[in-house]
């Protein structure tokens, strides 16, 4: 079947995790200037309230739920109220994501856990709570999980994020196979560096991990594989996610998509 595209996300229910920040707050806004109602999901309750404030501000509906995406607890009644306020769950974007940067063999045992207790336990936790209304009755659904060019590639010390990313696409492939037959796809959507308080907060780090400038760090190390030394924009990923949520077909089910200036080429 051959389609056509309309990025209209009317009528439908969100739900974004990580969106008080960075990448997932962009993604709330342009699901919600598409139509969508969108809970703002985040284990800092204040700023996902500001950024409900800027999406009802511009005529949107959002609801701001405090969760921490590695409480089960937590997972499932934020679902639950995202639910009961908007009646369903069609799109969940597992976003909410750390960075910790240490070399394996000083890394902390508590730093690898927290980094994969975020990352993945986090991603299974929404994925399992938004298919329980997903699957009810197969009335289907949309599950992006936020990878990075470290889904596919290695940066040193980075082992856990590295091994987390890589870990989503099992998870999203997984539940391509299992979803379809109740009309749930999903992606992972993979950034190359976007200028988010994640990333700013590592440029600093890197530098004085490896004894060299700032500037050095995003020209020689972070931009060096990139085309055109571009970082990515949260609007760039924004627009990937409102596409692939819009998108009316299963065709790009199971996929992982890299969106990167050419850092990192399937
Ligand atoms: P960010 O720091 O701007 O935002 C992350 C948000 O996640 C914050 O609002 C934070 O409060 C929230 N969060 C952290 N731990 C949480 C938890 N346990 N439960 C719920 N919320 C939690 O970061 P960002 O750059 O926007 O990153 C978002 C996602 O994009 C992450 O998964 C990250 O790995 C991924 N990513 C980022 C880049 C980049 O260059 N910025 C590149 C590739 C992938």
């Amino acid at each position: 079947m051959t389609t056509t595209l309309e990025k209209d996300l009317s009528g439908k229910v969100a739900l974004v995790t990580g969106s008080a920040s960075g990448i997932g707050r962009d993604i709330a806004e342009t699901y919600a200037r598409a139509g969508a109602a969108v809970g703002i999901a985040d284990i800092n309750l204040d700023a996902a309230q500001k950024t409900v404030n800027i999406i009802e501000a511009a005529g949107g509906r959002a609801l701001a739920i405090e969760m921490d995406v590695t409480s089960e607890e937590a997972v499932n009644a934020g679902v639950q109220s995202l639910v009961d306020a908007f009646g369903s769950i069609d799109i969940l974007v597992s976003n909410a994501g750390i960075q910790i940067i240490d070399p394996i063999d000083k890394m902390a045992f508590s730093d690898w856990k927290k980094m994969l207790n975020i990352h993945l336990d986090g991603a299974f936790l929404t994925t399992k709570a938004a298919l329980k209304h997903m699957y009810s009755g197969d009335k289907g659904g949309t599950v992006i999980y936020m990878g990075s060019v470290h889904s596919h590639e290695a940066s040193m010390y980075k082992a856990p994020y590295v091994t987390a990313k890589h870990g989503l696409l099992g998870l999203c492939r997984v539940l391509a196979k299992e979803g379809a037959e109740h009309n749930v796809r999903s992606h992972v959507i993979c950034p190359g560096f976007v200028k988010t308080p994640l990333v700013e907060k590592q440029i600093p780090e890197q530098a004085a991990e490896k004894g060299i400038s700032e500037e050095a760090v995003v020209n020689d190390i972070m931009l060096v594989n990139t085309v055109d030394k571009e970082f990515t924009t949260v609007t760039d990923i924004a627009q990937l996610a409102l596409f692939l949520a819009a998108f009316p077909t299963n065709v790009f089910t199971g996929q992982s998509i890299v969106a990167s200036h050419g850092w990192f080429m399937n």
